[in-house]
């Protein structure tokens, strides 16, 4: 009979797996690319989301290799 156990997820919904430590996701949480504070790609108003295209800059911030760019000073919130 499998024992039961507490799990956490990311409060951010980036869709990492649940941890069984909660100081091990607190730090995930910290350095995760859904996070708004550390200005990532992945929340930024100017990452478009083309099914044609494809995932890129708007503004085209992102050095060519780099797929996912964090703290970026063009970073802005998204209009929701
Ligand atoms: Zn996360």
């Amino acid at each position: 009979m499998p024992r039961q156990t507490i799990a956490y997820l990311c409060e951010h919904k980036c869709g990492h797996n649940a941890v069984v430590s909660k100081k091990r996701m607190a730090a995930h949480e910290q350095r995760c690319a859904m996070n708004q504070a550390r200005r990532a790609c992945k929340t930024c108003e100017h990452n478009v989301r083309d099914p044609d295209e494809g995932i890129y800059c708007g503004i085209d911030a992102l050095p060519e290799d780099v797929k996912l760019m964090f703290d970026c000073p063009l970073w802005q919130a998204p209009n929701v």
